[in-house]
Order: structure tokens, then sequence, then C-alpha cells
């Protein structure tokens, strides 16, 4: 690739910003919360248009109980390759319908504002561009381009993890335009893995008065499991298990039959989470006769560095030829570039908007950094 790729999609994007603005105020408007399939479908619907506008080759893949997923195909002029790059992303939001009224779209002091723009209404539109600047511009693209966009990344992925997976499978590489870290819009090289289990306690009632000793305290066990579970953190290597929720016990003077934590399990490397998964699930009671019933484990296995760091390298020098200093950084949460790279696919994640605020009433994005971080997305199609 000519090194003069990426500042000829800079300047062909850069007077393209109040059209970008356009499309994510429209987009924006469009509510979309992952647990409303209606108007999650109407996002769909728009985007699918979009898509079909510029040329792609659009499915929608129906879902029955949330919002359907959308996936793009295309492939270079005359020629049917056999790889293929996948540009992931998610159009649900956390805000459910109505917070327009709250937490309007508005575009002031070089920020544009509202539910979602940041996580990641802003990254599609950035993907939309690049996209047709590829084309306009005529760019040789060497491989079949596929986008998906889903419907419940913010709710675990249920319905679109197959898909996912699937079509990275056939993927080369992964680009994931989940939103940046920080002021300096840093891109994900790595990820923790996240689970969550429920670890529930059965013990027997009595009367706590007359025959305390009959019962078997549910709460009392429950708390013991609690303090040998807390000792498992282990802050350095980054490996968490949090307790989020705990209730037990029927009503006063009862020694309690059931007791009940529900679990948050983080850790950056695979071993850690399969060690995790494994002393957890080997739990024994420690007051006689109390019963365990574990369910749950990780759901997104971690993003670890090492199918990151090339496509980061690549991401960086593109990234200078548009002055910007691109840096990387880790992030405890996961996102759908967690099962990407679970199946050792190179994935970078973070590609999408630069901003603050997700899932908050301040999100928001940096207006300037649309064109450009468009123009990095389109430079690395180009040369993968
Ligand atoms: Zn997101």
């Amino acid at each position: 690739m000519p090194n003069s790729l990426p500042p000829t999609l800079l300047s062909l994007l850069k007077p393209r910003l109040p059209q970008m603005l356009d499309l994510l105020r429209e987009l924006t408007l469009l509510e979309s919360p992952s647990l409303e399939k209606t108007p999650a479908d109407r996002c769909c619907g728009f985007l699918a248009d979009q898509w079909l506008l510029r040329g792609g080759l659009v499915h929608v893949l129906k879902q029955e109980r949330r919002g359907n997923h959308l996936r793009i195909i295309w492939s270079p002029n005359g020629s049917r390759p056999q790889h293929q790059l996948l540009v992931l992303g998610h159009y649900d939001t956390v805000y459910p319908t109505g917070t327009l009224s709250r937490m309007p779209f508005k575009i002031s002091a070089g920020k544009a504002y509202g539910p979602g723009v940041f996580d990641m209404k802003a990254g599609i539109v950035q993907a939309l561009f690049a996209f047709e600047a590829l084309q306009q511009l005529k760019i040789p693209i060497a491989k079949n381009l596929v986008f998906l966009w889903t419907s419940d990344e913010e709710i675990g992925s249920e319905s679109s993890r197959e898909i996912i997976e699937a079509e990275a499978r056939r993927s080369d590489a992964v680009f994931v335009l989940e939103p940046s870290l920080g002021p300096r819009g840093l891109v994900k090289t790595s990820r923790k893995g996240v689970g969550q289990a429920e670890l529930v306690v059965h013990g027997r009632p009595a009367h706590a008065g007359l025959e305390p000793e009959k019962g078997i305290n549910a709460i009392h066990e429950l708390s013991a499991q609690i303090a040998r579970i807390e000792k498992w953190n282990n802050l350095r290597r980054g490996v968490t298990i949090n307790v989020d929720i705990v209730s037990g016990g029927t009503r006063a003077n009862v020694v309690a039959e059931h007791a009940k934590a529900t679990l948050d399990l983080r850790a950056w490397r695979a071993t850690d989470m399969h060690a995790l998964e494994k002393r957890l699930h080997s739990l024994k009671p420690i007051h006689k006769g109390a019963k365990l019933e574990i369910t749950g484990g990780f759901d997104r296995p971690p993003m670890e560095r090492k199918h990151s760091a090339a496509l980061f390298a690549c991401a960086k020098s593109l990234a200078k030829q548009i002055g910007v200093n691109l840096g990387e950084a880790a992030a405890g949460g996961g996102s759908d570039g967690n099962f990407t790279a679970a199946l050792g696919v190179p994935t970078l994640d973070g590609l999408g908007a630069v901003g603050d605020g997700a899932h908050s009433p301040n999100e928001h994005i940096q207006t300037k950094s649309l064109p450009q971080r468009a123009a990095l997305l389109a430079a690395l199609l180009a040369s993968s």
C-alpha cells in the first residue's frame, strides 16, 4: 500500500464530517435498547438501507426475541477471494426508549452527545464512511469485507455469539468498533475475561430458640464460603472475584434454610479463567449437612494481547501517517472482541469513536475524531 493512502483517505473524509454527524444524529434518534425488539429492528432496518445505498450485500438475520442482526458482505469487483476481514460492532444501547427526552442528541463545542453515540453508534458511522471512501477512491482490496452489527452486546450477546464466532473463524482479522479509551483514543489490545456465577446454599430450617441444633444455617455457610472465596482475589494478576449480591433467610426466629450469592469473575489470562472456574465448581461445604449448588462461569473469555499485537503495530504505523500517535490500553470489561480473540483470530478492539461517558448521561464523542478514525479503519482494511 502506498504511504500516501492514509492522508488521501483523511482528506476525502474530513469534508464529510457534516454528513457523518447527520447520520449519527439519525442513528441516535432511532433509539435501540437491547431489550426492546421493535425499536431495535427499526434501527437495524435504517442501517440496512444505509449499507444498501453504498452497494453492500445486506443480510438481515432475523431474531425472535432480540433485535435483528445485520451482516453486510462486500466482495472486490470481479473476484471471489478466499479470505475475509471482519468489522464488528453492535447497534444496541443500554438506554430504554424515551431516554432521548432527557438526554437529547446535541452538538456543542466539538462534541456530540446522546444515548449510545459513543457506545457505539459513532463507530458504525465511521465504518460506513470508511467503506464509502474505499469505494470512491477505488482502492484495490484483496479480501472480502464483512460488517456485522449485532443487537445484544450490552446484554451478553446470547443470540449473536454463534454468528460472531462463525464469521470470525472465516476471517484473517477482526476490527471491533467499540469506543476507544480516554481523550487520546487508545485502542484496546487486551480485555479481561468476564463471568458471573451463582452460589446457592441449602441448609435446614429450625426454630432459632427452641432447637437451633437441629438446623443448618445457610447464611452462616454462605458467609464462610464468601470469606474463603475472597482470598482468591489476586489484584497483581488481575484475577478478581467479587460478590455483587447476597440474599438469604426466610424470617426472624428461623434458622436460614437458603442463601444465595451472585459473583462477578474476571481474569486477564485464559489459564487463570480455567483455574478460577475449576476452583469455584469444586467448593465443598464447611458446615456439616449444608449443600452447595454452583452455576455459571465465564461468558466472555479474556482477549489476550498476543492476539492484538500485530494488528496494533500496523494500526499505529498507519495512524502516524495522518499525524495521530495511536496508543493502546487494557480494559477490565469485555466486548464481542473477547469471543473472536479467544478463537485465536487476530483482533483489534476500541477502534471506534474518541469520547467519554459511555452508559451515562454525559455520553459524548469528539466530532473531529470521526474522519480520522474512519480513515484509519479504511487504511487498515486496505492493508490487512
Ligand atoms: Zn459497546
